[in-house]
């Protein structure tokens, strides 16, 4: 182990760790990555590789969008896949329609751009509008690749001057100045804790008082339908359900209580049915949540099923043929979407606790280095 300090360790190769090591690059600073695993394998790779902007709200928005830019400046600096291409919301009914025209109404007809069924039977590839009343176009959303964009970003980094990543070397303790770790101590001015839900292996104390659980998710990657046409991520009704910029409009409650009437086992998985293609054509599809201490490793058939015939059905297709599936977890908290928190002098931690790690990575980052980053009650 080098004995070289830095102005900044990192803990966690995340997509938050990563875009705090890439912007502290950027001014000029110092950096040490710590990862336990030996490439990036946790919440960053396994998600939608979805920049949900449009969908944010308030505080969250404002750093949604500082993180379009981030991504942005990444892609082009890392070569990383960063496609400007919207977000797609489906509606199906006149209710889920009246959602899309109230947000459309709040934030702008350039923000929120309204669809009619055939335009947006067009992009699903779908021959006939069947069941869609409409949907509505966000384009501020960005796609990235989330099997490629973590790791090429960190490829990157350590290339760079003045940076390292010490992969496969866990940390078992942080005090000011010095990170513990599997391999010896490491040395930096600051250090800035990103290690997502794992956070109550490491400050369980810190992780108990912010009520972080983990959340695990059901995923699968499938072909697409040889009609499917949109770059745009495609979200529905499910996911309007959980995006406050949906939630906070008038029609949000009849909404739920819509949904909770056709669908209710949609409701009991706790599902966003939402999907996204990858650069090689196919396509992720998902997900649910489910919140608990510990992971079960388990994946439950009928909620895949579930997710997958919601998919199809949005798709107007009898059924998807899967190539893989998987779990993801993320760090969930009801009594915040972030953690910050100082553990003392020069030791931060820093978790999204809302599922949204991805969108607001970059944006998180460049608050840090700005200084604007709050610690969080
Ligand atoms: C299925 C799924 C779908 C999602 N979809 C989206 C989406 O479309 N859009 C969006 O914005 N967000 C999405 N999210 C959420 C997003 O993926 C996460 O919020 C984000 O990836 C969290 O990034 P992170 O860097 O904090 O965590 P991680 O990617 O989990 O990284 C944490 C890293 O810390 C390392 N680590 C942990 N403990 C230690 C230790 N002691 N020593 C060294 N290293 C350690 C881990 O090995 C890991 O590499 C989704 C999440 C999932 C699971």
């Amino acid at each position: 182990m080098s004995t070289g300090s830095s102005d900044l360790i990192i803990v966690g190769a995340g997509i938050v760790g990563l875009a705090h090591a890439f912007e502290a690059l950027a001014n000029g600073l110092s950096v040490t990555v710590v990862e336990r695993d030996r490439r990036p394998v946790g919440a960053s790779v396994r998600n939608f590789g979805h920049c949900c902007i449009g969908a944010q709200q308030g505080e969250l928005l404002d750093i949604a969008q500082l993180s379009r830019a981030g991504w942005l400046r990444a892609g082009a600096a890392a070569g990383i896949w960063a496609k400007e291409a919207g977000a797609l919301v489906v509606a199906r009914s006149e209710t889920e329609a009246a959602v899309l025209e109230e947000l459309r109404a709040e934030r702008g007809a350039d923000v929120v751009q309204l669809r009619n069924a055939a335009e947006t039977a067009e992009a699903l590839g779908r021959t006939e509008p069947g069941d869609l009343v409409g949907g509505a176009f966000l384009p501020a959303d960005l796609r990235v690749n989330p099997r490629e964009a973590a790791p090429a970003l960190a490829r990157w980094i350590a290339e760079q001057p003045g940076a390292r990543i010490l992969w496969g070397t866990a940390v078992t303790g942080v005090e000011p100045g010095t990170v513990h770790t599997t391999r010896g101590p490491v040395h930096g001015d600051q250090v800035l804790v990103c290690v997502g839900h794992d956070l109550d292996y490491l400050f369980p104390e810190a992780a108990e008082e912010h009520g972080i659980q983990r959340c695990r998710l059901n995923m699968a990657r499938v072909e697409a339908p040889a009609a499917f046409r949109t770059d745009s991520a495609v979200l529905t009704a499910t996911s309007m359900l959980r995006y406050d910029a949906f939630t906070a409009q008038p029609s949000a409650a009849r909404l739920r209580a819509e949904v909770s009437a056709h669908s209710p086992e949609l409701l009991e998985i706790g599902a966003n049915v939402m999907f996204t293609g990858l650069p090689d054509g196919t396509l992720l599809v998902g997900d649910s949540h489910h919140y608990e201490d510990t992971t079960p490793p388990f994946l439950d058939e009928r909620v895949s099923e579930l997710l997958l015939d919601a998919v199809a059905g949005v798709l107007g297709v009898e059924r998807l043929r899967v190539l893989e599936r998987w779990q993801g977890v993320y760090a969930n908290s009801s009594r915040g979407p972030l953690l910050v928190r100082d553990l003392a002098p020069g030791v931060r931690a820093l978790s999204v606790t809302s599922g949204v790690g991805m969108t607001l990575s970059f944006g998180l980052a460049a608050r840090t280095f700005a200084g604007t980053l709050k610690a969080t009650a």
